[in-house]
């Protein structure tokens, strides 16, 4: 006897109403494979489904006709989480297509971070959020101001205790700013032995190395050595050329690291699509001899000329900002490196006197393209911003919607898929985070929608905070946290623990 069941039994799992459904998007999924073109449905916090939902109902039905759609972009070297609490809604990360950040870097992070990670979740951001534990930071607590040289044995047993706390409450490993203070004045051991202490917790080493310049194959050897002997997986934080007399070197940069990746060594890094940089002016002098015009000179030569270094702040003579050391120089009627000398003195007395730090940044371009675009490309490279909020280095609102359109669409360095997947499945892998990164069955919904066709950067040095184009939706754990060029006042941003 035949039976004639209802339609619905037959379409009752498709009849499952979705929180969202994401129709007919070409779908890149973060792998770097080829693109498709399908619906996503979304359940809470999850992707439930993708393929076609042509009888599924949400009530949330999104037409993504003619748009791409990819996994969240993943930060690994971010700086947007200053002044978290008073901006949780993440403009400049979630209008560049972010939803996740990796802070805690450049040897610099909250501590302890269970704390921190327990004020985040009672109070959520827009964003996800990760971190690393900052040397820095824990040197500072222990050496406090007698910090200009190495640290003894006990007080490095007292870091170790401290960053063991902070992989305890989910720090997913070491990070270093060797080039800033404090760190700067540690030897290799000191570092060699921080980074052994994460290993037994499945942690990482992430690192601003110790030079970007003058010592910088020196530097190069000290992280490869730390992955090989803590047997840790190690990153290169926003990798650079940074002098003028390493232009041109990236090749024999690319087969120094795939040599070591070769003999064993997990070495990967992160980059940002700008050739200039942003710092305090006084990273310019490695040995900190602030007075040396010979070296002011020899700076002023190799590493950024003077019409190339830009003051973004200095609070002593803020009329100086947005000018540039060569002009300021010829206000002044004085030699550039004189000036320069002079402004740091200028720096360190107001530091003296008010005994508090002085707010000072300089924008220096020091990288040359042909380089940025040959290490953007190394299969080991993933996207980064390293850029901030409230910054005046455009690479805060522009970094990932630069490379989409100025790099994959104009440039062709690579292509979309390859891009996309530079920003979601590769730093996924390189921070070791699961479920995410990917669009999958199962995985989190942190998803943009964008127009391949429109989609780049807005964001200049004069006008560092205009915001991106061609994004259109951006979701985090399945709600809406951008649209219509705007956040939406949601934070359903989780912290995310190393796994
Ligand atoms: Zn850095």
């Amino acid at each position: 006897m035949l039976v004639f069941l209802p339609a619905f039994l037959f379409f009752s799992k498709q009849k499952t109403d979705y929180d969202t459904i994401i129709r007919h998007a070409v779908v890149y999924d973060g792998s770097g494979s080829e693109p498709y073109k399908a619906d996503i449905g979304i359940i809470a916090d999850t992707i439930a489904f993708i393929g076609d939902l042509e009888r599924g109902s949400a009530k949330n039905e999104i037409d993504g006709e003619g748009l791409a759609l990819t996994p969240g972009f993943i930060d690994t070297h971010s700086h947007h989480a200053g002044e978290l609490f008073q901006h949780r809604d993440f403009l400049a990360a979630v209008s560049q297509g972010v939803t996740t950040i990796i802070i805690g870097q450049d040897g610099e992070s909250n501590f302890p971070l269970r704390t921190f990670f327990q004020r985040l979740s009672d109070t959520p951001a827009a964003v996800n959020i990760g971190s690393y534990s900052g040397h820095n930071t824990i040197r500072d607590s222990v050496l406090g101001k007698n910090f200009k040289r190495f640290a003894t044995q006990g007080e490095i047993d007292k870091m170790k205790l401290m960053l063991g706390q902070d992989m305890e409450a989910g720090a997913f490993g070491l990070s270093t700013g060797l080039e800033y203070d404090p760190g700067i004045y540690s030897n290799a051991d000191e570092v060699l032995q921080l980074a052994k202490e994460v290993a037994p917790y499945g942690g990482r080493y992430i690192s601003h190395i110790r030079s970007e310049d003058r010592y910088f194959w020196k530097a190069i050897d000290e992280i490869i050595h730390i992955g090989k002997v803590a047997k840790i997986p190690v990153q290169i934080s926003h990798i650079k050329l940074a002098m003028h007399n390493l232009w041109g070197r990236s090749d024999s940069l690319l087969m120094v690291l795939d040599n070591a990746r070769k003999n064993g060594i997990n070495i990967t890094s992160d980059i940002y699509p700008y050739a200039f940089w942003h710092s305090t002016i006084r990273v310019l002098f490695p040995d900190r001899n602030f007075s040396d015009e010979k070296e002011a000179e020899m700076i002023l030569q190799e590493i950024t000329r003077p019409e190339d270094i830009i003051l973004s702040s200095y609070e002593i003579q803020p009329e100086y900002e947005g000018k540039s050391l060569a002009a300021i120089a010829g206000m002044e009627n004085k030699t550039s490196a004189r000036m320069l000398t002079e402004l740091i003195a200028r720096i360190e007395n107001f530091e003296k006197e008010n005994k508090r730090p002085c707010d000072e940044g300089i924008l220096a371009t020091s990288m040359n393209e042909e380089d940025i675009k040959r290490l953007m490309r190394w299969p080991q490279a993933n996207i980064c911003s390293d850029g901030s909020s409230s910054g005046g280095h455009p690479r805060g609102y522009g970094a990932f919607t630069k490379v989409l359109g100025h790099y994959a669409r104009d440039e062709k360095i690579f292509s979309l898929k390859e891009a996309i997947h530079k920003m979601t499945g590769l730093p996924a892998e390189h921070m070791g985070i699961k479920k995410r990164g990917l669009i999958k069955k199962g995985y989190f919904a942190d998803l943009v929608l964008l127009d391949p066709s429109t989609v780049i950067d807005r964001a200049t040095i004069s006008e560092p905070h205009k915001i991106s184009d061609g994004i259109e939706i951006v979701w985090v754990n399945g709600k809406q946290v951008f649209k219509n060029r705007a956040t939406t006042g949601r934070y359903p941003g989780n912290v995310i623990k190393r796994q």
